[in-house]
């Protein structure tokens, strides 16, 4: 990114002076292109178009609105080549990064809200039985389009976190603007150009691109806001739904923990060490983030995981197959790679492997090994989203737990053990929206298992039942058919009804032993 340059005024734009961004490609520095940051009165219209467009969206029904994914699914599958290209050349991530989050993960999500949205969608009926005043009435739940909903996405994975959300919004019935991050805007560009040649009727789906001011701009204009990002811009994030008093759901920053007891499958166990906190360069809010292993197997395991992170080759993807680990997409994300580095090492941490920033005109940080870690470093307490991998010793699973919980976030977290009852005692004592038993990341491509932050991790899920339903207003529908002309506890008040009412409460809800 994000060299952003002030050009000539132009009208239109919430007189912020319109500005653009050059977007830069992290692994090799050089400039693709420039896009426009949104200013507010353009946000405004961009919304004013959202809402007229709704409402023939909505009409399409779920099948309508089903089919143009299922042909979104097959137009990335046919175009997956310039999909991918698109993600790798803004992110500098690696191809078979981009392929199974930002290509595999995208599609599949097509395909399964085509397919599940009406069925979490579908009108309810509410038993009325047990109601004496609404007994032998007709209750129903039905689930609205809230109208237009803003999504405000990362640069981590400018496909997946960006229009993946878009996707059960759409479903839903809403039209959706996307303000992608200022570093990743292009992935998006090319969703709007997908939706539009697979029949998405215009204005449904518009993409706001600018920076942090473009994003606060659509909250005022949207009727839900879903984020992804950190802790701090999504505290902003719900300020700003507090003033436009909008739901608002946040999928932040995360501090994943892993605990290695001693009967674990420790090859197992240190393959998936490897691969889940370096895959996409460690930036990834459900990386494996700090390792706690019991002293029996801590030495065998640092072993095989510095042996493996060792062999990782770093640099800029060519293709298939070129690398393992790619740049750093975010400039300021090398500061604090860094400076949880140096300040392990300064507080006593031993550098296995790695430790340094890369050389050359690209963004890379050396896929880094730490030991002798402590809670008093920043690397086991913030969130660092790089290539790193922090082992500490534990006496006991236990004392895993106590140091998984010494933590501002509750992401997701894993256990590693042969005993899978055990593992789920300890997983459920975790701190955490999700814990995984034997493994790490694979819940999120589990769409129909909620995926959602504790603590200061978030607020809501994606996924599941309430990823969708938090793009839906609840109207409750109480319908009458056959009814007294006067019901008794109607006007006029008289005693005799009033007690006999007292009466049908006793009876109802009086009877049984007092404690
Ligand atoms: P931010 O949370 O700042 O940005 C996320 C998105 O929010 C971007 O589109 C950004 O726009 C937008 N934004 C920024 N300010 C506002 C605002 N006031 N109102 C509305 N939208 C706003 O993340 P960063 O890019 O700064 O990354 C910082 C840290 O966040 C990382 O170090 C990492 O720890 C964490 N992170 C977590 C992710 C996750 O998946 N949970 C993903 C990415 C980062 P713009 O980019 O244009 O400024």
């Amino acid at each position: 990114m994000a060299s952003v340059s002030q050009q000539s005024p132009v009208q239109g734009n919430g007189g912020t002076g319109t500005t653009t961004i050059g977007v830069e490609n992290p692994a090799t520095g050089e400039l693709i292109t420039t896009i426009p940051v949104l200013g507010a009165n353009e946000i405004a219209e961009l919304a004013a178009r959202a809402r007229a467009a709704q409402p023939g969206w909505e009409a399409m029904g779920f099948e309508g609105r089903g089919r143009i994914m299922r042909r979104a699914q097959k137009w990335m599958l046919d175009n997956a080549d310039r999909v991918i290209d698109v993600v790798v050349s803004e992110s500098g991530k690696t191809h078979e990064d981009a392929q199974l989050a930002d290509l595999g993960y995208t599609v599949s999500a097509l395909g399964f809200w085509a397919k599940e949205a009406e069925k979490y969608l579908a009108d309810e009926r509410v038993p009325s039985w047990n109601n004496p005043v609404a007994a032998g009435k007709k209750l129903i739940i039905r689930y609205a389009p809230v109208g237009v909903a803003g999504i405000i996405g990362p640069w981590n994975y400018p496909i997946a976190n960006s229009f993946g959300d878009c996707i059960p919004a759409l479903m839903a019935g809403n039209s959706v603007i996307l303000k992608p991050s200022e570093v990743t805007p292009l992935s998006s560009l090319l969703m709007q150009e997908m939706m539009v040649e697979c029949g998405l009727p215009p204005d449904v789906f518009q993409i706001a691109t600018g920076d942090g001011t473009t994003g606060a701009a659509l909250i005022r204009h949207v009727d839900v806001i879903m984020f992804t990002g950190s802790s701090r811009t999504g505290r902003s994030v719900m300020k700003e739904a507090a003033d436009a008093l909008i739901p608002c759901y946040l999928e932040l920053g995360g501090k994943d923990p892993m605990i290695v007891c001693r009967d674990a499958d420790i090859e197992r166990a240190a393959n998936a060490a490897s691969f889940y906190s370096m895959n996409n360069g460690g930036q990834v809010c459900i990386s494996v983030e700090r390792v706690y292993v019991e002293e029996p197997v801590y030495d065998a395991f640092v072993q095989k995981v510095t042996d493996n992170i060792k062999q990782l080759r770093q640099g800029v993807p060519a293709g298939v197959g070129s690398v393992d680990i790619g740049a750093v997409t975010f400039p300021p994300q090398m500061d604090i790679i860094d400076s949880h580095v140096r300040d392990a090492v300064d507080k006593g941490a031993k550098v296995l492997t790695g430790g340094h920033p890369g050389t050359g005109s690209g963004r890379f940080y050396e896929p880094t090994v730490l030991v002798d870690v402590d809670h008093s470093m920043t690397c086991m307490k913030d969130e660092t989203f790089g290539p790193t991998i922090p082992i500490m010793k534990i006496k006991d699973p236990e004392e895993g737990v106590r140091l998984a919980n010494d933590s501002e976030y509750g992401l997701q977290a894993s256990v590693w053990t042969k005993d899978v009852r055990r593992g789920e005692e300890l997983a459920r004592q975790i701190q955490a929206g999700v814990v995984c038993v034997n493994d790490a990341q694979v819940n999120y491509t589990a769409l129909n298992l909620p995926m959602g932050g504790w603590k200061e991790s978030g607020l809501g899920t994606r996924h599941g039942a309430n990823g969708i339903r938090k793009y839906a207003k609840i109207q409750s529908l109480l319908v009458t058919r056959r009814a007294l002309k006067r019901e008794p506890f109607m006007f006029p008040y008289r005693a005799k009804r009033t007690m006999m009412l007292r009466r049908m409460f006793n009876v109802l809800y009086g009877r049984g032993k007092r404690d």
